[in-house]
């Protein structure tokens, strides 16, 4: 696999940062995924932008231009021959001297970019659906920016899988915040979708927010509300969005089954269509 560093195109194996990277010392670094379908790049726009808002929300500097990305990310996909998968894009402040205090304008952002080929859309996910347990969430509270500090998502998932669930999803002050890579969504007794409001609390996903203007084209009533574990439990069906997973059905909550353990018929419509209306605008 080839492997973007700093301005060079390098073989994974040679491909390597400072030890003294703030990313890897202080978790100070941020991320993008963006999948690939057909060799073309799903929701990209979207992502650069978000990509943009966590680093202006951190201070850090940019040092590459918007088209510079968009060819790293083309060339990587080109040079690996990725047809389905994803790019990671990863950005830390840089490399300097251990202190905790900093000054930004002296250091030059690491910039590294790699892909992962995996199958998105005949995923077993699916076809058979996700059970997900719940935890409390204890992460920090500005999970609106997307950080490299991924150690408790990291270990909610190992705790899911002990638990013989696909995921997690995260519980504070009673309702249901998301799941730890994905947003979540409930499915209502009348065909509505609910997913709670953005905040400071949960990550903008780019796929919550396509997904919801697809929804809201094609008829499907949105809440844009807070909801219980105990309402989800109820609910007709359950979903959760992201970029490598576009709209995964949610078949099981704490073991109580949903939608008969089936994917339901709601969720699955709208993985389709996301699938269908993002291949259109792919580039
Ligand atoms: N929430 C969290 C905590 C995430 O880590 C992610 C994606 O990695 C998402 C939500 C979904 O965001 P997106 O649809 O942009 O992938």
């Amino acid at each position: 696999r080839t492997v973007y560093v700093n301005g060079d195109y390098l073989p994974e194996n040679e491909a390597k940062v400072s030890v003294f990277d703030r990313g890897f010392l202080f978790a100070d670094g941020i991320y993008e995924v963006a999948s690939v379908l057909g060799g073309k790049l799903i929701d990209y726009p979207a992502h650069m932008v978000r990509l943009h808002r966590s680093a202006n929300e951190l201070g850090m500097r940019f040092t590459v231009s918007d088209d510079e990305l968009l060819a790293i990310h083309r060339e990587l996909v080109s040079r690996n021959g990725l047809e389905e998968g994803a790019v990671y894009l990863q950005m830390t402040r840089g490399a300097t001297d251990r202190d905790f205090t900093f000054d930004t304008e002296k250091l030059t952002p690491t910039l590294v970019l790699f892909t992962q080929a995996r199958a998105l859309i005949d995923s077993p996910v699916a076809t058979r659906g996700m059970k997900v347990i719940t935890i409390p969430d204890l992460r920090w509270g500005r999970c609106d920016i997307k950080t490299v500090q991924l150690l408790y998502p990291s270990l909610g998932k190992m705790e899911a899988k002990k638990q013989g669930a696909d995921d997690a999803w995260m519980v504070r002050d009673g309702v249901v915040t998301e799941g730890t890579s994905n947003n979540a969504f409930i499915v209502t007794r009348d065909g509505a979708i609910v997913t709670r409001p953005l905040s400071n609390s949960i990550l903008p996903g780019i796929t919550r927010a396509t997904l919801m203007a697809y929804s809201e084209k094609n008829g499907i009533r949105i809440e844009e509300r807070e909801f219980t574990v105990e309402e989800a439990k109820q609910a007709a069906e359950a979903f959760i969005t992201s970029a490598t997973v576009f709209v995964g059905p949610v078949v099981a909550i704490d073991g109580v089954e949903l939608s008969d353990g089936k994917p339901g018929p709601v969720a699955l419509g709208l993985r389709q269509t996301y699938i269908e209306e993002s291949l259109k605008r792919a580039i």
